[in-house]
């Protein structure tokens, strides 16, 4: 039978065998098989030649029993219902793991950033807010930036909220720049937050991140910050390094200089002068000790999943390993640490700048990462707590599964006290 690449249906399948371990409630479950409310937006954008394009968006609030739903938007060609309901499913696994007081919620809009200008991708954003805005604000919904969507673009959108509510409202956004507000350590914060789990996870598997090899897929905003960190906090050697045009190997260890200058001059980290070309297939299987996917989804499937040779995989992107991988790297001993653990740090970044704008106080790169670093590794250290209690109890669970057990043993009880089952 061909293997399920639906993303949400991914997710549910996730949801049921967690639901199944820990015994849910069968109402809980209903309840959280689905989400909570799906908008479908049609946005219409005068583009620079006078005429009007209109634009498919979604946003979708999955929970919010903790708290107002959080959850990033992505501006992508191939967007759609499916992945961005899955995303939001992600979401509220994401931030009831981190114990942080939100439900998960996700956007999107299906839309060509690169082949679009300033002034049309400025449009769009507005256009989405003035769509969505009635079911948003920083007590209800609070949109943050994921694919190919950008601090400027979260600027926009909190202008456009505030011109709709006519009075400031910093904190219905995250994501933002410093000028408007941002928080200091946002840009870094899912990779540091991710290099955090790696810590955490090299020590449980006796891992040496000073002589370790690296591989890192994608080099936007997750990839290219943890291949920085990882050198910058832990001396390791990040050999292998990809973009959506292919990878790039070098088994001494890639210069970022030279990876910067490949970028701006080629548009691809492919163009980088030395080193081994590779595609990004051959970018997974390479031999390393830290496989971190950081692109996008479906990435490690039923197909490669033997071929992995990295001990450790750390999910930096979402969704990039499926359930049918999932269960062969569990068979092989391979240790891979779920994306709504591993790339948590985003939203803790996120959750800090929202307590910051509400609170009108601001702290320091310095305090924002050590706030990080205990959340984080308190959440690392609750899922392999979990992990041993079922493994005592003779049930050989995954991390992503003791993950899930405690993301959604939360949500349950947030719901039961709040009467809804
Ligand atoms: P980004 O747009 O900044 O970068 C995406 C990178 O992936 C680019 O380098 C792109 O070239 C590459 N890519 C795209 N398609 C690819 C393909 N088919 N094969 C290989 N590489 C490909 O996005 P980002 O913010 O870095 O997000 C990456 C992943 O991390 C996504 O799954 C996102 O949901 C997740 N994530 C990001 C954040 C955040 O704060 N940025 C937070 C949580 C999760």
């Amino acid at each position: 039978m061909a293997e399920e690449l639906n993303p949400f249906k991914i997710a549910q399948q996730q949801l049921d065998e967690a639901a199944e371990v820990m015994g849910l409630d069968e109402q809980a479950h209903a309840i959280l098989r689905e989400p909570m409310r799906t908008l479908i937006v049609n946005i219409p954008v005068k583009m620079h030649d006078g005429k009007v394009k209109v634009f498919q968006g979604f946003r979708v609030q999955y929970n919010d029993a903790r708290g107002p739903t959080k959850g990033g938007i992505r501006f992508h060609p191939k967007e759609s219902i499916d992945t961005v309901k899955a995303l939001s499913a992600w979401m509220t696994w994401k931030v009831s793991l981190a114990n942080v007081p939100f439900g998960g919620s996700k956007g999107g809009v299906i839309c060509d950033t690169k082949s679009m200008t300033p002034q049309e991708l400025e449009a769009l954003s507005r256009g989405y807010i003035r769509a969505i805005g009635k079911y948003i604000g920083p007590q209800v919904d609070i949109p943050a930036p994921d694919v190919y969507t950008t601090p400027q673009i979260m600027a926009w959108m909190m202008d456009e909220y505030s011109n709709i509510v006519r009075h400031n409202e910093f904190g219905t956004i995250t994501g933002k720049p410093l000028e408007v507000w941002g928080s200091e350590g946002r840009n870094d914060s899912t990779a540091m937050g991710g290099l955090f789990v790696m810590r955490e996870a090299a020590k449980t598997l006796g891992i040496d991140l000073k002589k370790a090899k690296i591989a890192v897929q994608g080099f936007g905003n997750a990839g290219m910050y943890a291949y920085t960190l990882s050198k910058k906090l832990y001396g390791s050697n990040v050999v292998a390094i990809s973009d959506s045009n292919g990878a790039i190997y070098d088994p001494n260890g890639l210069d970022l200089a030279k990876l910067e200058k490949a970028k701006k001059e080629t548009g691809s980290v492919t163009g980088y002068e030395g080193g081994e070309k590779m595609t990004n297939e051959q970018l997974l299987e390479s031999d390393v000790d830290i496989l971190i996917p950081a692109a996008i989804e479906n990435q490690i499937t039923g197909s490669n999943a033997d071929k992995i040779k990295a001990k450790l995989v750390l999910e930096l992107a979402n969704g990039p390993v499926t359930p049918d991988a999932d269960k062969i790297l569990h068979e092989r001993n391979i240790f891979d640490v779920p994306d709504f653990l591993v790339n948590s740090g985003g939203v803790i970044g996120s959750y800090f700048e929202w307590v910051q704008n509400i609170g009108g106080y601001y702290w320091s790169a310095e305090e924002v990462y050590s706030k990080l670093d205990k959340i984080i590794t308190k959440s690392y250290t609750d899922m392999m707590a979990t992990k041993k209690e079922y493994n005592d109890k003779g049930k050989n669970i995954t991390p992503r599964t003791a993950a899930y057990i405690i993301a959604v043993s939360r949500v349950a009880a947030a719901m039961k006290a709040r009467g809804w089952y």
